[in-house]
C-alpha cells in the first residue's frame, strides 16, 4: 500500500491567500508536517488530520532535513497521505525541489501545490506593482542567505533593470546595501521592507538604499520580512491601488 505526499504552498499567512487545492489536500490528509512560517490558522481545512510540527527557523530550534525526508517516507509507506505544509510558495526557497526528487526517487507519488510566494504577496498588499509598466521591466527573487555562502552577482542585479525582491535578509541589510552600492545603484534607490506580510501585524518600512539599515534599526524589523528594491517601492505609495484594509 503506498500513499501520497503533496508539497503544498500555505500561502504568505492571510488564511484566504490559501489556493482552493491546498485547501482539498487538507481535506484529505490524514497527516500534515507544518512549517513555523504557516498560519496555524489554516489548519481549519483538516480537522481530522494529525499534525506534526517541524518547523526549522534560521537560528531557532530545527528539525534536520533528513529527519523531516524519512518521516514523510515512512508516512507515505504506510499508506497515509501526507500534506507537507509549507509557507509561501513550496518551490520558492521552501526546498520543494530536492524533497519532491528524493521522494520520487523512493517511488513516492509526489504531488506540488503552489502557493503565493511571501515576496509577491507583501509587494501587491502594500500596493507595490512590482513589474509596473515602464518602471520595471521585470522581478528578480534572491536569497541574502546561501547554504554554501556563495555570493550573487550584484553587479548583474544591480544592472538588471528587475525590481529585487530579497528572502531572508533582515540580518544581512549592510551587505545588500554595500554590494549595490558597490556595484553603482544609487543610495537613493527606493527601498521597501516588509515585515509579516499579508498577517494582521503587517508593517512597512519604506526607505532608500543608503539608508535602509539605520531605517531599518530604527523601525525593529523583524523577521520574516521581504526587500523590495527598485523604482516601484517609492512610486507605488501614492498608486491608488485598491488594497483591502
Ligand atoms: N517558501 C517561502 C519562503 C521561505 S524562506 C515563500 O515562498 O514565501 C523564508 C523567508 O521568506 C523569510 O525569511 C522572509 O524573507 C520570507 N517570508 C516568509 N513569509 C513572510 C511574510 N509573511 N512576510 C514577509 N516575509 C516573509
Amino acid at each position: 500500500m503506498s500513499g501520497k505526499v503533496w508539497l503544498v504552498g500555505a500561502g504568505p499567512g492571510d488564511p484566504e491567500l490559501l489556493t482552493l487545492k491546498a485547501v482539498r489536500a487538507l481535506h484529505e490528509a490524514h497527516i500534515v508536517m507544518i512549517d513555523d512560517l504557516v498560519n496555524p490558522a489554516v489548519l481549519e481545512h483538516c480537522p481530522g488530520a494529525r499534525i506534526v510540527p517541524v518547523g526549522k527557523r534560521g537560528g531557532c530550534r530545527s528539525t534536520p532535513q533528513e529527519f523531516i525526508h524519512r518521516l514523510m517516507l515512512r508516512y507515505a509507506r504506510q499508506g497515509k497521505c501526507v500534506v507537507r505544509l509549507k509557507g509561501g510558495d513550496p518551490c520558492i526557497f521552501g526546498r520543494g525541489g530536492e524533497e519532491a526528487e528524493w521522494l520520487s526517487a523512493r517511488g513516492v507519488e509526489v504531488e506540488l501545490v503552489n502557493g503565493i510566494t511571501a515576496g509577491l504577496a507583501g509587494a501587491t498588499n502594500c500596493g507595490i506593482p512590482l513589474t509596473l509598466r515602464g518602471i520595471s521591466r521585470g522581478v528578480t527573487l534572491i536569497t541574502a542567505h546561501t547554504q554554501d555562502d556563495s555570493s550573487l552577482n550584484w553587479q548583474a542585479l544591480a544592472q538588471s533593470g528587475t525590481t529585487l525582491v530579497v528572502y531572508m535578509g533582515v540580518a544581512k541589510l549592510g551587505e545588500i546595501r554595500d554590494s549595490l552600492l558597490a556595484s553603482g545603484m544609487s543610495a537613493n534607490m527606493p527601498i521597501a521592507m516588509i515585515e509579516n506580510a499579508s498577517l494582521p501585524q503587517q508593517r512597512e518600512c519604506r526607505s532608500s538604499l543608503g539608508d535602509m539599515q539605520q531605517d531599518a534599526q530604527a523601525f525593529q524589523l523583524k523577521s520574516p520580512a521581504i526587500l523590495v528594491i527598485g523604482e516601484v517601492a517609492a512610486s507605488a505609495q501614492a498608486l491608488p491601488l485598491a488594497v483591502s484594509a
